[in-house]
């Protein structure tokens, strides 16, 4: 196996507990990158060439170096994957009755590159590295001892894959279903499984949707990006009195639909959809002197790389501030974030700001993150993404 040796100082982080080595941190004289195949397993060294572990490297990526291991020379195998993979739904298994969850969560499951949403026997993939690529029938093998699945996607269409030189078409094994109906909460949500507008099912809001849903009883709800109702339906089955959902997507707003007649159909008279861009939609509604006591915001990522944050705060200033508007006397606001550049003291920033502008208290009464099923790496904060706030407005 080669070596990867950083340069002096640059092995702090990683000392630390970090699983990535940059570009610019590599001694590219003592072992010049472009030496390696992309997916090539190494064993790195410190300056002074002390070996820290071992990793695959990707010469032609920014992050050119992820460690799988704290061994030297140690493979990404069959037996490590099969290891973090048994590792990871125990964990999974131990904290939830039913196989419904994030089964993998890239470097959370100290498995760099790969996420696996399960849907009972159904497995969505998002490979993210070229050295995971390249593992794809070891890991196919692995996940059909370990769960017999009886269709596995690979969702391809990622951002991340660009970046490593993978292509974007997607993949399936065995029968993919239409629909998958996910059980959540109490209820059931019926998505799409595949060439949906979405992977499926975002999982990570879970705890926070049941929250959201304690303060449902004789509520006027507004899901703003709303894609297939988690959080409104979820409050509506709690006991809401009307239901708004707002999104851009027609498709998601007709499983609002569907999935609002399914788990409370005693309000399907109390429903309306917004279809539409939400800055404009809530604008108007604000207009409209329109007024909601429960109101859920939870935005696509505003900022996707460090060099958006700028423009994405403003655009998270102003969302939190539209929505802030629309709330009734003593209305709550879940807002929420899941962009990891946006860190949680900024969150709490926006909900004062937008507080302040409209001369209104706001308390926050709940602090949620990313659900059990997606592990923050203690030394990798960029595995922490998600962030919501529940907060009343007098
Ligand atoms: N709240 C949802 C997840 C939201 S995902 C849940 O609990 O599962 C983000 C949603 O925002 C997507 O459905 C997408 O269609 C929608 N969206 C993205 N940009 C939008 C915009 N500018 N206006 C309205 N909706 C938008």
């Amino acid at each position: 196996m080669r070596t990867l040796v950083l340069k002096k100082d640059e092995d702090r982080r990683i000392s630390a507990g970090h699983l990535w080595v940059f570009s610019n941190e590599v001694d590219t004289r003592k072992s010049p990158l472009a030496d390696f195949a992309p997916g090539e397993e190494a064993t790195l060294l410190d300056a002074r060439g002390k070996a820290l572990g071992s990793l695959c490297v990707n010469p032609g990526s920014l992050i050119c170096g992820r460690l799988h291991s704290r061994l030297p020379r140690t493979p990404l195998d069959e037996t490590l994957l099969r290891q973090r993979l048994a590792q990871a739904l125990d964990m999974r298994q131990r904290r939830f009755s039913e196989p419904w969850y994030r089964l993998c969560h890239g470097e959370g499951d100290l498995l760099p590159g790969l996420i696996i949403d399960r849907y009972d026997g159904h497995l969505t993939l998002q490979i993210g590295t070229a050295a995971m690529e390249a593992r794809k029938p070891l890991l196919v093998r692995c996940l059909e001892e370990l769960l017999r699945p009886v269709s596995l996607r690979f969702d391809n269409d990622i951002p991340a894959r660009g970046l490593e030189g993978l292509s974007r078409e997607e993949e399936t094994l065995g029968p993919v279903p239409e629909f998958l109906e996910v059980p959540e909460n109490g209820c059931r949500f019926t998505v799409p499984a595949a060439r949906g507008q979405k992977t499926g099912w975002f999982y990570d809001q879970r705890a926070n949707r049941r929250e959201f849903a304690r303060y449902a009883a004789g509520a006027d709800v507004l899901d703003i990006f709303s894609y297939a109702g988690g959080f409104g339906v979820t409050a509506a089955a709690q006991g809401a009195a009307s239901v708004t959902f707002l999104d851009a997507s027609e498709a998601a707003l007709d499983l609002c639909r569907r999935n609002l007649e399914a788990n409370a159909p005693g309000l399907s008279a109390a429903m309306q959809t917004l279809a539409g861009d939400a800055f404009q939609r809530l604008g108007e509604l604000a207009a409209s002197g329109r007024r909601f006591s429960l109101v859920s915001l939870d935005p696509p990522a505003f900022i996707k790389r460090r060099k958006d944050a700028a423009q994405g705060l403003a655009a998270y200033r102003k969302i939190n501030l539209l929505a802030a508007s629309l709330l009734a006397p003593g209305g709550i606001l879940a807002t929420s974030s899941c962009s990891h550049h946006l860190d949680a003291d900024e969150l709490g920033r926006c909900i004062a700001r937008a507080a302040a502008r409209l001369g209104r208290p706001a308390r926050i009464l709940y602090a949620g993150g990313q659900g059990p099923d997606h592990p923050v790496h203690a030394a990798m904060p960029e595995t922490a993404y998600l962030k919501c706030r529940i907060v009343r407005f007098d």
